[in-house]
């Protein structure tokens, strides 16, 4: 993280999350622009490498709620079928848990990817 990029470098990030390089130059300075996000950012004089760490934040913070909503499901589901003593519906329980795990495991791995 301490190392530093080049704008360049930041420009070419952005556009692999999603934002585009506008053919109109900046009026001030001619560098280029980029929309992201629905702002107008300026290679030259904007902070990009600030727009590149709000998008890994709300990244984060999506995954997060998310995982705590299925932990959450998952020990309400877990009580249920520690109680439930009809087989049909222990098996949808079960079948329930299984996909919340999976759904754990998925988004974990998409947090390490985003740090990486
Ligand atoms: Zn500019």
């Amino acid at each position: 993280m301490s190392q530093q990029k080049t704008k360049t470098q930041l420009a070419t990030e952005l556009m692999g999350k999603g934002a585009t390089l506008l053919r109109e130059t900046c009026p001030k300075c001619g560098g280029l622009q980029l929309r992201y996000k629905g702002r107008l950012l300026c290679v030259n004089e904007d902070d990009l490498t600030e727009a590149t760490k709000i998008e890994g934040v709300a990244t984060a913070d999506i995954m997060g709620s998310l995982r705590e909503l299925v932990v959450m499901k998952l020990q309400e589901a877990s009580s249920n079928l520690a109680s439930e003593r009809d087989l049909d519906r222990q098996l949808k329980l079960a079948d329930l848990i299984r996909k919340y795990v999976e759904l754990l495991k998925e988004t974990k791995e998409k947090n390490q990817e985003k740090k990486d």
